[in-house]
């Protein structure tokens, strides 16, 4: 079924009425009719069965059938650091750490990512949201995840709070399993992960995020390209919490 995000504030009396650009995917793009169901989402973490009662171009409408909490949404609040890199695997990153179950994405410059440009990077964010948005609507996440402006490597290891991770591929002590031993499934856990670029990060900025309390993990013997090692660590970690 197709499932679509709408603002919760189109939900009302037992109805849903979809902006003007809705409609045209609705009735256009996925011909859907009336009569026909669809999922929505409130972005609130609810997920309505709907009942188009119209489907037109411009204008669509349906009835709410049922409504329950969004299935797709996991307890455990990830914030994935991702240092920048080039354009097709960075947006890779966002929509298959999506689809995996990614809850914030700060995308962070580091001293050997690819792109070091904030303002540029930060007037990329309308089409980031929007392939997120696509990739929560497609993995029928309950809420769009939340894409942060960029921030310096300092900035994010210094701003962050809660449980903290950084990968990094020459630490041998400690695996991800046992970084994430306290954390309890039941209660929702907030945890942040720091990706490194392809050039890895260097001595020093390990050693700045080792003060500020981030834990350096390793994901095994094998060195991952970064953005296998954002979704496979996205994956670990829900796997891990969320039995
Ligand atoms: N250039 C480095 C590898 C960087 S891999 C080298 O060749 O040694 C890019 C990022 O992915 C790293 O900064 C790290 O955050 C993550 N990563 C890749 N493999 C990893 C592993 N085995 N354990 C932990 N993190 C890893």
């Amino acid at each position: 079924m197709h499932r679509f995000f709408v603002p919760p504030a189109s939900i009302h009396s037992g109805q849903v009425v979809f902006s003007a650009e809705a409609a045209h995917q609705i009735s256009s793009v996925l011909r859907l009719r009336p009569g026909q169901a669809l999922l929505v989402l409130d972005n609130l973490g609810t997920e309505y069965t709907v009942e188009l009662v119209e489907a037109g171009q411009k204008a669509a409408a349906g009835r709410i059938i049922e409504q329950k909490p969004a299935q797709g949404e996991p307890q455990c609040r990830l914030a994935l650091y991702l240092c920048l890199a080039q354009r097709e695997k960075f947006e890779w990153m966002l929509q298959k750490c999506t689809e995996t179950g990614a809850s914030t994405f700060v995308p962070v410059i580091s001293s050997r990512s690819l792109v070091q440009d904030l303002a540029d990077t930060n007037k990329k964010s309308a089409r980031w949201e929007k392939i997120i948005q696509e990739a929560a609507e497609q993995s029928g996440r309950g809420r769009i995840p939340v894409l942060k402006p960029a921030l310096s490597l300092a900035q994010a290891i210094y701003q962050s709070q809660g449980k903290r991770i950084i990968l990094w591929e020459q630490e041998r002590a400690t695996s991800l399993r046992q970084a994430l031993a306290g954390l309890s499934p039941e209660t929702p856990t907030e945890l942040s992960l720091l990706v490194g670029p392809e050039g890895g990060f260097s001595g020093e900025e390990v050693q700045m995020a080792i003060q500020a309390d981030w834990q350096p993990v390793s994901l095994g013997r094998r060195i991952l390209r970064m953005e296998t090692a954002a979704v496979v660590a996205t994956a670990l970690v829900l796997y891990e919490l969320e039995q």
